[in-house]
């Protein structure tokens, strides 16, 4: 019996499940609205041949070797370490605050904090917000709401005024504390970039003879759902392989429960004759709405530009207005998720649907996630 299957959108969740599945024998027939794949992942060259990421920095880390090995078939990795800078008030510190932050914004209180921080925590831990505020202690916890007050950027890892907690996003981490000197933005056993980036690792990813994809093409005006079976139709002929399922969920039920809202940002780049702009590959500011974060992609390509840099900038996140708007990150409210709710117990009736990747299953989710889901999902 030949073995089909049908994956929509082609980024890093779209484009694993494609190989995997080819790799387990099934011919794949892949659908990218867009022009390009690579979905969040997508990058351009700037005039002065500095490659960036159009959707803002992607920095690949995990903890999975499992992930790290299948990414490494599709192309070569080197290692690299992230630093992230944040400005508070005018002093510029490293986020996870570790404690040489402590020194530079609490000076002679700093060694009480630091020594509180071992006893309650231990050395070398990442300390997360909500424990900071529920650890009892009321330095440690007036250490949290300054970082809730200076820190949490709105919208993307503080969720409206009152919110005191951090929310987990697994790639965020400018809310945490560090209990040591470590500056290392990101915790993961590996962290490295792929040298010649991301887009040419998916591509790589879906040269295989049984993939073939479009690019330009609405994956739903080609599929059609036929609700009392729990069937689908492609191009009006019934389709009974795996159908994977990467966009938003709203879409493919036309948005009959209305559509699950999504924060965007306005994010623009900036090409600068100079060899470096930032002293570290990002600078946030959470105290400025107009520009949340600036990120410097020399930092982590391996393109060398004597005398050229580029930069993105981040502004305030708001809730999308319209499917225009790149959908950056789920806008998690109760609402929100009672919506998804109804959209995927409607998915649930569809057993040969796999809804995979942040946007279908709207979740923050890491790139290493990503893959990490897609390989249990399929488990092939
Ligand atoms: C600002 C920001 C920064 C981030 N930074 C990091 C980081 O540093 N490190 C990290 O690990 N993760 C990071 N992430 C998370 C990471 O971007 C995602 O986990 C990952 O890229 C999601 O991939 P995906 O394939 O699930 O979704 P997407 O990349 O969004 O892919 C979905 C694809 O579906 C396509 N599509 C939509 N509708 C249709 C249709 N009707 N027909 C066909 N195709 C369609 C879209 O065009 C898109 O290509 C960041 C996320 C954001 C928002």
């Amino acid at each position: 019996m030949s073995k089909e299957a049908i994956v929509i959108g082609l980024g890093i969740s779209g484009c694993t499940a494609a190989r995997l599945l080819a790799d387990a024998g099934y011919s794949v027939t892949c659908f990218e609205r867009e022009s390009h794949i690579g979905g969040n992942l997508f990058e351009d060259i700037r005039p002065n041949g500095q490659r960036i990421q159009t959707c803002g920095p992607h920095i690949f880390h995990t903890d999975s070797e499992d992930v790290y090995t299948f990414l490494r078939r599709f192309g070569n990795f080197y290692p690299y370490t992230h630093r992230v800078l944040a400005e508070v008030s005018g002093v510029v510190v490293p986020v996870p605050l570790n404690f040489a932050s402590l020194r530079a914004l609490f000076g002679n209180k700093a060694p009480a904090l630091q020594d509180k921080l071992i006893s309650l925590f231990g050395e070398n831990k990442r300390v997360s917000l909500s424990r900071l505020l529920s650890c009892g202690d009321t330095s440690l916890i007036g250490l949290g709401k300054y970082i809730h007050e200076h820190l949490q950027i709105p919208n993307i890892n503080r969720k409206g005024e009152e919110a005191l907690e951090a929310c987990d996003d697994s790639y965020m981490y400018d809310t945490f504390v560090e209990t040591s000197e470590n500056d290392n933005y990101y915790p993961d056993k590996f962290q490295a970039m792929p040298i010649l980036g991301f887009v040419p690792l998916l591509e790589n990813m879906l040269s295989h003879k049984k993939i073939t994809y479009q690019t330009d093409t609405d994956a739903l005006a080609r599929l059609s759902l036929v609700e009392e079976t729990g069937s689908f139709l492609f191009d009006g002929i019934p389709f009974k392989g795996p159908v994977i399922y990467t966009p938003s969920l709203d879409l493919l039920f036309g948005c009959r429960y209305g559509r699950l809202p999504f924060r965007v940002s306005n994010i623009s780049f900036e090409d600068i004759d100079q060899d470096y702009y930032l002293k570290s590959a990002s600078l946030t500011n959470a105290e400025n709405s107009a520009c949340v974060r600036i990120s410097e992609s020399k930092y982590f390509t391996l393109i060398d530009t004597p005398g050229k840099t580029s930069i993105c900038k981040e502004g305030a996140y708001s809730t999308a207005v319209s499917r225009q708007s790149e959908p950056f990150e789920p806008e998690i409210t109760e609402k929100s998720l009672a919506c998804y709710a109804r959209y995927a117990a409607l998915a649930r009736k569809f057993s040969s649907l796999h809804l995979l990747g942040r946007l279908a299953c709207y979740k923050n989710m890491s790139v290493s996630e990503c893959i990490t889901q897609v390989m249990t999902e399929l488990s092939l």
